[in-house]
């Protein structure tokens, strides 16, 4: 089966040196899958506050870039660019040799400040998902932390259309609730919530409720089910989240906007409390769904069918 992992922070955990990573080559070369893992560059906003925090925060999605240039070129991974890539990962037969895909993102575009080209930089540099904002807001749109009426600006509409034009993935996942409703409204492609859950099985702001979720499958897009506890199991139960609270989010999802619109966002090397030890253990999640009776092709929409659907209509032709 094929896989299609929207988000991870591998690529911040390496350049952190971090220790037990949830997604290495070892691991993933272990499942023996065709595997797409996406992968987010991420500057934490509070950087940019301390002294010289702009100039750190440069060097540090510098940094990303140069080890996601290295990493796909020492392990041979296929780069999603254009259209044809994806295709290329769809028509992977399950004779040929398992291999690994990637396509680079980014949490949040704090360094443009108000400059539209910084999303140009971005396409320049091979990023194909982008989202505007982390939790804090920024010129461009409102994050999960800003609970006003606020949500894009003029300059974050017009970054929605760029994104749409230049065959950029728009992620809605730590947008505020305003902000996804403005996305919907201005994108002309479909967007995702590349690792957000259901407000309804656990009401976190980082996930989405039930009138958003209908909204982006009207919209042809997905949401990636996060494998974070915190966005699993509502606070009150106390408790790490385990593959059957996934499957929970899932079942509902699939039970309010069916299965077409339900993918996988892991979040590996960005949470401390994971219902999925790493990435060795995500056919957990497709035996515990063929379980329940999926039939094979829901969990195959959901395990990346999806997520080709969406970027066949996003990307553009290299
Ligand atoms: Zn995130």
């Amino acid at each position: 089966m094929h896989v299609i992992d929207a988000h991870c922070d591998t690529l911040l955990a390496i350049r952190e040196n971090k220790e037990d990573m949830q997604f290495t080559q070892e691991k993933v070369k272990m499942l023996g899958m065709t595997y797409l893992q996406f992968f987010a560059m991420f500057c934490h906003p509070t950087l940019l506050s301390q002294d010289n925090g702009f100039n750190k925060s440069v060097n540090l999605l510098n940094d990303m870039l140069t080890l996601y240039q290295k990493m796909t070129l020492k392990y041979s991974y296929n780069k999603i660019l254009f259209k044809e890539d994806i295709l290329a990962f769809e028509k992977k037969q399950k004779d040929d040799n398992p291999s690994v895909f990637s396509l680079l993102s980014i949490e949040g575009v704090y360094l443009a400040k108000s400059d539209l080209s910084y999303i140009d930089f971005l396409y320049d540099h091979e990023v194909r998902c982008l989202s505007f904002t982390w939790n804090p807001s920024n010129e461009f749109a409102s994050g999960v932390n800003q609970d006003s009426c606020k949500g894009l600006s003029s300059l974050g509409r017009k970054a929605v259309q760029k994104c749409n034009n230049l065959g950029i993935l728009v992620d809605v996942s730590h947008a505020n609730d305003q902000t996804f409703y403005d996305i919907a409204q201005t994108a002309n492609k479909p967007f995702v919530a590349t690792h957000s859950n259901s407000r309804h099985v656990c009401p976190h702001k980082r996930n989405l409720d039930d009138d958003m979720l209908k909204i982006l499958a009207k919209k042809g897009g997905l949401a990636g089910v996060n494998y974070f506890s915190d966005f699993l199991v509502a606070k009150e139960e106390n408790r790490v989240a385990e593959v059957d609270d996934v499957i929970k989010h899932i079942e509902y999802m699939s039970s309010l906007i069916g299965t077409k619109h339900i993918g996988l966002g892991s979040d590996f090397d960005g949470i401390d409390k994971s219902a999925i030890k790493d990435v060795t253990k995500v056919p957990n999640i497709i035996n515990a769904l063929l379980k329940l009776n999926y039939k094979e092709e829901d969990v195959k929409d959901i395990c990346s069918k999806n997520m080709i659907r969406v970027l066949k209509e996003v990307l553009n032709e290299g």
